[in-house]
């Protein structure tokens, strides 16, 4: 699990939460709520970068091999990204395994 940097109770909070300072989102780590992960079986994967664009955290980074790696601070579990791989690459496991 991502380590949380400091605790901010309710009233600390924007009204409505909007979000004012611009890149801000890289704070919120949105790993932290993520009930499964998915798994990369690289036998399948052809490289194309789907995943990485359908990722709605944007949480794909590519390795200096050509495949894409999902960062587990921000990924949340929506499972997008095994969707819509056109070869079943990625496989969504619970986060206890
Ligand atoms: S979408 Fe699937 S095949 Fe394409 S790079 Fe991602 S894991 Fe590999
Ligand atoms: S499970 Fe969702 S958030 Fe996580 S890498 Fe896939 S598309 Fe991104």
């Amino acid at each position: 699990m991502a380590q949380i940097d400091a605790i901010v109770g309710w009233k600390d909070l924007p009204f409505g939460c909007h979000v004012y300072e611009p890149g801000s989102t890289a704070k919120f780590r949105t790993g932290d709520w993520r009930s499964q992960r998915p798994v990369l079986d690289k036998e399948k994967c052809i490289r194309c970068g789907m995943c990485w664009v359908f990722c709605p955290d944007m949480c794909y980074s590519q390795t200096e091999e050509g495949y894409f790696e999902a960062n587990m601070e921000y990924c949340k579990g929506c499972g997008i990204c095994a969707h819509e791989c056109p070869k079943d690459a990625i496989t969504m496991v619970p986060e206890e395994d």
